[in-house]
């Protein structure tokens, strides 16, 4: 039996002292820098208590971005209409809204499994900087998650990956989750350069960022050919530049950071395609535009 733990793949399973255990290529010992509970080495392989692995599951995010839609009062309609049909314990759910719904949803979504994500914010505190919104106004209107590097953000607004590093370090340091956004021009896909291309915005965009941090964060695989065209990436193609995602974070920090952060895949994902695409061991979850703002939205969290 292969199992997708992360980047390992455990060879083969046997029972140890009463326990399920899986074994792994001793390769992967010196990558594993914290050894869980139950971890154990023997030579030539190194042997991972399963009900250790599965306690160690990653946890399914589910995150809409609603973009520049809904006025404040759209927003609170929306989130009554949501509110049964998102209701799902073992799912993260966030709403990533407009900044000017965040403090209406966050009353709306009270005492609910809703989360409440912004779209953007700016890395200084405050001052003079117009148009802007700062990561301790978040804070205190009730914001966990904020996208960063979303591609309308770095394609209309011009946003690079030295300002997406900033970003991404002033919300740890503030105490939001990013929700990291990285992905492929269609013209990148076609030449084939797709995953360098992507594994250069993952090093660039987490420069100076911590393994502890990485650990909690959210990377979305967000192809742009597949954003609000109705094209989504087969599971397979989304799995593939997940994993390869997942491998990078292994090289540039170790396997348990590779194994804990979550990827999501965002491009089209709708009612219709979000079971295959969250069955791959590396899609962790979904950034969803257009289908959040559909009752088809508790459809995706529930699939
Ligand atoms: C997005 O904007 O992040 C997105 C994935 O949009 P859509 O689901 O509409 O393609």
């Amino acid at each position: 039996m292969r199992q997708g733990i992360g980047v390992l793949l455990a060879e083969n399973t046997d029972t140890l002292a009463n326990e399920t255990v899986e074994h792994y290529p001793a390769c992967y010992a010196e990558k594993i820098m914290r050894k869980p509970a139950g971890f154990r080495e023997r030579s030539g392989e190194i042997l991972i208590s399963k009900k250790r692995r599965i306690i160690m599951a990653r946890r399914r995010i589910i995150a809409g971005n609603w973009k520049m839609n809904k006025t404040p009062s759209e927003a609170v309609a929306l989130c009554a209409e949501l509110k049964d049909l998102v209701k799902n314990d073992a799912v993260d759910v966030v709403y990533c809204v407009p900044a000017i719904d965040i403090v209406p949803v966050a009353e709306a979504v009270k005492g609910t499994n809703v989360h409440v994500g912004a779209e953007n914010f700016y890395i200084e505190d405050k001052g003079a900087f117009t148009g802007e919104i700062s990561a301790p106004m978040l804070k205190e209107a009730g914001v966990e998650f904020v996208i960063i590097g979303h591609s309308e953000r770095r394609d209309i607004f011009g946003e690079n990956d030295i300002l997406i590093n900033a970003k991404v370090k002033k919300a740890f340091a503030s105490g939001l989750t990013p929700i990291l956004c990285c992905g492929e021009s269609l013209a990148l896909r076609k030449a084939g350069t797709y995953k360098e291309w992507i594994k250069r915005q993952i090093e660039w965009d987490l420069t100076d960022v911590t393994a502890d941090q990485v650990k909690t964060l959210v990377i979305a695989y967000e192809p742009i050919w597949a954003i609000g065209t109705g094209e989504t990436a087969t599971a397979d193609q989304a799995e593939e530049v997940c994993a390869m995602i997942r491998e990078t974070i292994a090289e540039m920090y170790d396997a348990a950071t590779a194994e804990a952060v979550r990827i999501q895949y965002g491009g089209s994902m709708n009612a219709g395609n979000a079971a295959e695409l969250l069955s791959k061991p590396n899609i962790d979850g979904g950034l969803i535009g257009g289908a959040s703002l559909k009752p088809d939205f508790g459809q995706i969290v529930n699939a």
